[in-house]
């Protein structure tokens, strides 16, 4: 081996240090290495071998771009690479991991939407820890029907005829119009041409399906004699939609659905509704504002309804579509339900999910979508008081927190004018930016996701059931 002092000597700031390069160990050196490790040999062959590889690359460019090494000996730079690889495995963890929903938002669609019941995650995971008769009929031994999970609880629930399910609302919109307008005309108010987050825009939706876009009225008042105007030998459909996220107000008018319906049937059309958010009970006896139930639109004359399972049902994805039978089996041939269809899990969730609804005489006690909608200002007020006292112990001085009043929301673009009353736990600090708050707060363990209002950085509680939640390691940087 070279004399390290005498290298080290001849190697001016900045430049690479040539003899450092020349010891650095092989990859099979440093796995040598690496077997005193327990960290690392808890690890599979595999990705021992690669992060080590990986380690030890980074090692070299970064003797390569001139930094400066401790280590001298050969053993010193594997004693290196091994520590590097074992912080990089420490560092892997899952893309999807648990967060706190600190935003205010109920239903946050980039956070998975509705948290479910105990009994829907009960039924996953014994949906998926054995096999189950998902498409067996177990009375006659023969195929079954996996709507079958579902459709008579469905149809129970909202007085259709008939139900099938696929993986989400916008599915529900796609398949419904391909089967019943493709290459034909749906008529649309121009009122309801909707975009909604996550680049759902129904004009787009509606040419993907084959369905020719047909739009009646203005953006601010649509007549029933615009609907009429419209119908031609072409017209297959009249489609209301729910404006889930946005208002109209001052001088508007709307075609009401039965009014719609109606036009539908003298004209022997379909009407269908795109409901959306999909409540099931209504959910002003709450204090939240009066959402239209699935069943009255049933009621009121929709030959078709379709809605998402994650939203104010409180359930899992899933896009549900009922209404009348010869419809639904047509929905059901239609090629495209086998790309759209919900595996065992959704199915087992949405079935536990909707025997809360049929069984419980409040269904929002097992529900915790439901439940966190419905929170009063008190026992938010109490809860955020436990956050703070729990945060301020894991932050440490120079942190002030403070709890204050804030405004929550339904989310995922149920009801965005209702502003539901929330409480939150305010966190400033002298030299902090609220930015550099919030950055804090998603590197803690597990993430805490608040949001930023008036220049300061907010955890609200409204979608936090036990203050627990917020003893979370926070890593001082
Ligand atoms: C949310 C929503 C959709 C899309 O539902 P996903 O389940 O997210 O696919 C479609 N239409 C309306 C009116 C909605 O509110």
């Amino acid at each position: 081996m070279e004399p390290v002092e005498k290298d080290r000597k001849r190697k001016p700031p900045g430049t690479p240090d040539a003899a450092a390069l020349r010891r650095l160990p092989s990859v099979d050196e440093c796995l040598r290495a690496a077997q005193d490790d327990g960290a690392l040999m808890a690890a599979g062959r595999a990705p021992r071998a690669e992060t080590i590889r990986r380690a030890l690359a980074e090692l070299r460019a970064r003797i390569a771009a001139g930094g400066e090494i401790a280590a001298r000996t050969r053993e010193e730079l594997a004693a290196v690479v091994i520590a590097d690889a074992r912080a990089a495995l420490a560092a892997d963890q899952p893309r999807m991991r648990a967060v706190v929903n600190g935003t205010g938002v109920v239903l946050h669609t980039n956070l998975g939407r509705a948290p479910l019941a105990e009994s829907a995650i009960e039924a996953i995971a014994s949906a998926a820890r054995a096999p189950v008769n998902l498409e067996y009929d177990l009375a006659s031994g023969g195929r079954g029907e996996r709507d079958a999970i579902v459709e008579n609880e469905l149809c129970a629930l909202t007085g259709a005829a008939a139900a099938t399910v696929v993986n989400n609302n916008a599915a529900a919109l796609l398949i419904a119009l391909n089967t019943l307008a493709n290459g034909r005309e749906a008529i649309v108010s121009r009122g309801e041409l909707i975009e909604i987050g996550g680049s759902f825009r129904l004009p787009e939706l509606m040419a993907l399906s084959g369905a020719r876009l047909r739009e009646v009225g203005t953006t601010n008042r649509t007549h029933p004699e615009d609907y009429v105007r419209a119908i031609g030998a072409e017209t297959a459909i009249l489609l209301k939609v729910h404006p889930s996220n946005y208002r109209i107000v001052g001088f508007t008018a709307a075609v009401g659905l039965a009014e719609m319906a109606a036009i539908a049937r003298t004209h022997q059309l379909v009407a269908m509704e795109d409901l959306g958010a999909g409540a099931l009970i209504d959910l002003s006896a709450y204090g939240l504002p009066r959402e239209p139930l699935v069943g009255e639109r049933i009621a009121a004359g929709a030959d078709l309804v379709t809605f998402s399972g994650d939203k104010l049902l409180g359930g899992p994805q899933a896009g549900i579509i009922v209404g009348r039978r010869d419809l639904i089996e047509r929905i059901r041939r239609n090629p495209l339900k086998r790309a759209l269809r919900c595996d065992k899990l959704t199915l087992a969730a949405l079935a536990a999910t909707l025997s809360i609804y049929r069984r419980d005489d409040d269904p929002a006690e097992r529900l915790p979508a439901l439940r966190m909608l419905r929170r009063k200002a008190a026992e938010l007020e109490r809860i955020a008081r436990a956050a703070r006292e729990i945060l301020t112990a894991r932050l440490g001085a120079g942190f002030t927190l403070e709890v204050i009043e804030s405004t929550g929301e339904i989310g995922s673009g149920a009801q965005p004018a209702a502003q539901l009353e929330s409480r939150a736990v305010r966190i400033t600090h002298p030299e902090r930016s609220p930015d550099a708050i919030a950055a804090l707060f998603r590197r803690a363990r597990p993430p805490v996701i608040g949001r930023i209002r008036d220049g300061a950085f907010l955890i609200d509680v409204r979608a936090i059931e036990d203050a627990a939640a917020l003893a979370v390691a926070i890593e001082p940087d």
